[in-house]
């Protein structure tokens, strides 16, 4: 046996008795029949407050379910808890786990089943732990949503609109549903900016972004894919429907009004419209609605044309 525990005097136990009950660890040992045997202060702040007994284990959560101390139990169903935790509680020798409390606080639970069948918990209060956590988990969101996000318009950027192109050809291919694309273009933007200024471009680019999103649905996409060029993704719409929905953008558009009343210039612009063939690869997807963009162009602009079929669409490099 350990020196420490053979040399354990009447002293050193009476000093470790109170040690332990001023500890900021929560120290509790429940009998083999889980009657609370012991429970150092913090335990007692935490599951005690106000409690007079009887001091077993189902009641104190009972008393602390229906007076909200102690454990935060997410669907309020404390017999479900009692439960649940009673056919776990002694499963394993040794266990930890990290468990909140209705007062806010956050704790690291130690449990420890003694040979007579006792449990002895340790907790360790990790509540500023937590913070730091939740504070780097919302700052690591805010990076990934800007990484994603175009700073001007506000639409998914380049890379994240070919992303969602992916996701809407993986998820075409298992449904089979009909998903169309359309590559868009602002006519003449460079005029804009020439005859306006710069920050007039600006508005119209935010413009078209504004009244593009006012006529999509929730599982519709829309990005930039730079300058004044956009990626439209329409899953389970048709053809007909996806052309319907590119002409009410180009009204909007035409009208040249933002929502809050802000007036911009009146644009056109055009469009290249495919629908995506059976397992089609990304970049034919995309040089099929680019081919259709141009020939909108060539053939004087504001017009959305319909891209050719593609000949091979698994290649990659048709
Ligand atoms: P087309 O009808 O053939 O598309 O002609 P266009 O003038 O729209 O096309 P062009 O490619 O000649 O000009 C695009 C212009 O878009 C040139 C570039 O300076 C401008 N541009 C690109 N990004 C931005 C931006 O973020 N803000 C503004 N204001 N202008 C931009
Ligand atoms: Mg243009
Ligand atoms: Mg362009």
């Amino acid at each position: 046996m350990s020196p420490f525990v053979s040399k354990l005097d009447d002293e050193t136990l009476r000093c470790l008795v109170e040690a332990l009950n001023e500890s900021g660890q929560a120290v509790s040992i429940y009998d083999a029949e889980d009657n609370l045997r012991y429970a150092n202060k913090t335990y007692q702040s935490i599951f005690l407050k106000g409690y007079e007994g009887p001091f077993t284990f189902t009641e104190i959560l009972r008393y602390g379910a229906k007076h909200g101390v102690g454990v935060r139990i997410d669907d309020g169903d404390v017999e479900a808890l009692i439960a649940r935790t009673l056919l776990r509680r002694r499963s394993v020798p040794r266990k930890s786990f990290e468990t909140d409390f209705l007062d806010g606080r956050w704790f690291w639970m130690d449990h420890t089943i003694l040979p007579n069948g006792w449990v002895l918990t340790v907790g360790a209060d990790i509540t500023a732990l937590k913070h730091n956590e939740r504070t780097l988990r919302q700052a690591h969101n805010e990076a990934v949503l800007a990484s994603r996000t175009d700073l001007l318009t506000g639409l998914p950027n380049r890379r994240h609109v070919l992303e969602l192109l992916d996701d809407a050809l993986a998820a075409n291919a298992a449904s089979g549903s009909s998903l169309c694309v359309a590559m868009i273009d602002i006519d003449r933007f460079k005029a804009i900016n020439d005859t306006h200024g710069h920050n007039a471009g600006d508005a119209v680019l935010r413009h078209f972004g504004s009244a593009s999103r006012a006529k999509l649905g929730t599982h519709d996409a829309i990005g930039r894919l730079g300058g004044e060029e956009f990626l439209l993704i329409l899953p389970n719409t048709s053809l007909i429907d996806a052309a319907r929905i590119i002409e009410q953008i180009r009204q909007g558009c035409a009208e040249g009004k933002l929502q809050d009343g802000e007036v911009t210039q009146s644009h056109s612009f055009s469009a290249g419209l495919v629908e995506a063939q059976p397992r089609e690869s990304r970049n034919s997807i995309l040089s099929r609605a680019d081919r259709a963009l141009y020939t909108a162009k060539r053939q004087g602009r504001n017009r959305t044309k319909l891209g050719l079929q593609a000949r091979n669409p698994e290649d990659p490099a048709d």
